[in-house]
């Protein structure tokens, strides 16, 4: 990984014309070049500066899409005019949960994080723009299409680029899914887009939202297993919310609320 100019942000090249940019650790953003157009694929937290980060690598337009409405995945949003996000994300706990409070509430409680780094003035007030299921965008010579994968948000999309066969997950497919939260479907509706996202894997290299980025076709039918298993035997744990399994070093595990498994 290279080092960006802001101290935060650091990048590699994973294919031709295409970058991971990691967040502090904290999480990915991709960044896929075209001949007219670059796609910056999420936004972070927020903090560092991603647009000058983005400018070390290309002088393209860019154009942002997410792939789902949180905030380390929108907060450098407002260095743009608009960003490109599914329809189903539009109800309003999602705005709630991408705004610059919750980046501030999530950074506080990331303990690992003990000199916290500020949030830079972004100068846009960028505003959604909402996509449907299926919607492509043209960077020039490349075509990168959405599908939407209800789940750990209503509106959580993956991106297949056609020009390297890599897609991009977002947080669905994370091998620590997050199905707590509010806005969240419940288990088997998650199973459902889950499982089209590993019918995809035998095409696409699947690139999560947070850690090294790369995920394996094993561990997304690791996850789906842990989802299928919690779905049938429910559980004994008395706690509303719950990590399933227990065990922090089990290879795939579901964070989730009672009420969603069904
Ligand atoms: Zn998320």
């Amino acid at each position: 990984m290279i080092l960006a100019k802001d101290g935060i942000h650091s990048y590699e090249k994973i294919r031709e014309d295409t970058y991971r940019i990691d967040e502090k650790g904290i999480a990915n953003t991709y960044l896929l070049l075209g001949k007219d157009k670059a796609l910056l694929i999420d936004s972070g937290l927020g903090v560092g500066d991603l647009y000058q980060t983005i400018r070390e690598l290309t002088e393209l337009p860019i154009v942002l899409a997410l792939t789902h409405r949180h905030c380390d995945h929108a907060g450098g949003r407002n260095y743009f005019k608009e960003y490109y996000v599914n329809e189903n994300d539009k109800p309003l706990i999602y705005k709630i949960l991408s705004s610059q409070f919750a980046s501030k509430k999530l950074l506080s409680m990331n303990k690992e994080n003990k000199n916290p780094v500020k949030f830079n003035k972004q100068p846009n007030h960028a505003k959604p723009v909402f996509i449907k299921d299926g919607y492509s965008f043209d960077l020039g010579g490349r075509i990168v299409k959405t599908i939407n994968t209800p789940g750990h948000t209503k509106g959580s999309i993956v991106f297949l680029d056609e020009k390297t066969k890599l897609m991009f997950t977002g947080d669905d497919v994370n091998l620590w899914l997050w199905l707590q939260l509010p806005g969240c479907t419940n288990l088997s509706t998650w199973l459902i887009g889950a499982k089209k996202i590993l019918g995809l894997a035998e095409e696409y290299t699947p690139y999560c939202g947070h850690n090294e980025g790369l995920i394996t076709k094993e561990g997304i039918r690791e996850l789906i297993r842990v989802g299928e298993e919690l779905l049938v035997n429910k559980t004994t744990n008395k706690a509303k919310t719950f990590n399933y399994p227990e065990d922090e070093k089990a290879p795939a595990r579901i964070c989730i609320t009672k009420s969603r498994l069904k």
